[in-house]
């Protein structure tokens, strides 16, 4: 499925290079670590390893959902590595990392969706690098909100969990989920006292009037920190770009964003869920 518009230039990025880009491809693949800047094929890994920083994929590196726009691999995931809490934060410490961002594939196949692995991966940061700060970016649980509570009880400074996409496109764009159980996760975590935090992608095919509507949702159930960013089509098998929003449009987004109450907005062509984290805790 090619796509119907050809890529401006405002998405045009500078490649990797320099001595903290190299040191964390070299703690990234000496602890066989995977990043979802890579399986995510993130078009910011210039900017955000070459400042030290990376966003760890946790339990494993095949999902077992099959999202329309995410490059991750989907299929039936290997048996959970129990060392890998230690490894992650063993990497997290020789980073240097100030505020870390971990996040997982989808595991439906684990009766405790991997919050195990989860909270034992904060609890190990905690232990190595206690002055660094996480977000944890989760899934849903599938609904099983005991696992999200695990979450809720191990404390990360910030909580994202992504909507992605509009609510008519949830279907075709993320296509295991549902619109509404998200917002239920995003509920939940507020109600835990969490801060919350969460992504949605643009130029899916969603309206104007739809954007403003997912974030009316995400202020109801008291979302913190938004970001948005253009969808960019990993692959020729993933859903195609329907439109490249302008630069000045995400700057018009942002600041409806804040008028609507969220604490901090983010909100350009090459953001990423991940982008510019350690500013999100405001
Ligand atoms: Fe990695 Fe996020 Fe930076 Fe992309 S924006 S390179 S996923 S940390
Ligand atoms: Fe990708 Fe997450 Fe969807 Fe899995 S659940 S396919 S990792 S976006």
């Amino acid at each position: 499925r090619p796509s119907k518009v050809q890529k401006p230039k405002w998405l045009r990025v500078k490649l990797p290079t320099g001595e903290s880009f190299k040191k964390v491809r070299r703690i990234v693949d000496e602890h066989q670590l995977h990043t979802i800047c890579e399986s995510g094929s993130c078009p910011n890994m210039g900017e955000c390893w070459g400042a030290g920083t990376a966003t760890f994929m946790i339990l494993g590196n095949i999902c077992t959902r099959s999202c329309g726009f995410c490059a991750v691999e989907t299929g039936r995931p290997g048996a959970v590595d129990e060392f890998e809490p230690g490894k992650v934060a063993r990497s997290v410490k020789l980073m240097e990392v100030k505020h870390c961002v971990i996040t997982s594939v989808d595991r439906d196949d684990l009766t405790d969706g991997g919050s195990d692995i989860w909270a034992k991966t904060v609890h190990a940061i905690r232990y190595q690098s206690p002055n660094t700060t996480m977000e944890t970016l989760i899934p849903d649980f599938a609904g099983k909100w005991e696992n999200l509570q695990r979450i809720i009880d191990v404390a990360p400074e910030i909580v994202s969990h992504n909507l992605e996409t509009v609510r008519r496109l949830t279907k075709q764009v993320r296509i295991q989920a549902k619109y509404d159980r998200s917002l239920e996760v995003l509920r939940r975590l507020k109600k835990g006292g969490m801060r919350t935090k969460s992504g949605v992608m643009l130029g899916l095919g969603e309206t104007e009037n739809e954007v403003l509507e997912t974030m009316d949702d995400l202020r109801s159930v008291g979302v913190d920190v938004l970001t948005l960013g253009q969808y960019l089509q990993p692959t020729r098998k993933h859903l195609p770009v329907d439109s490249f929003i302008i630069p000045e449009k995400f700057a018009e987004y942002k600041d409806i964003g804040l008028e609507k109450g969220f604490r901090y907005v983010e909100s350009g062509p090459l953001v990423r869920s991940s982008y510019h984290a350690e500013k999100h805790l405001f």
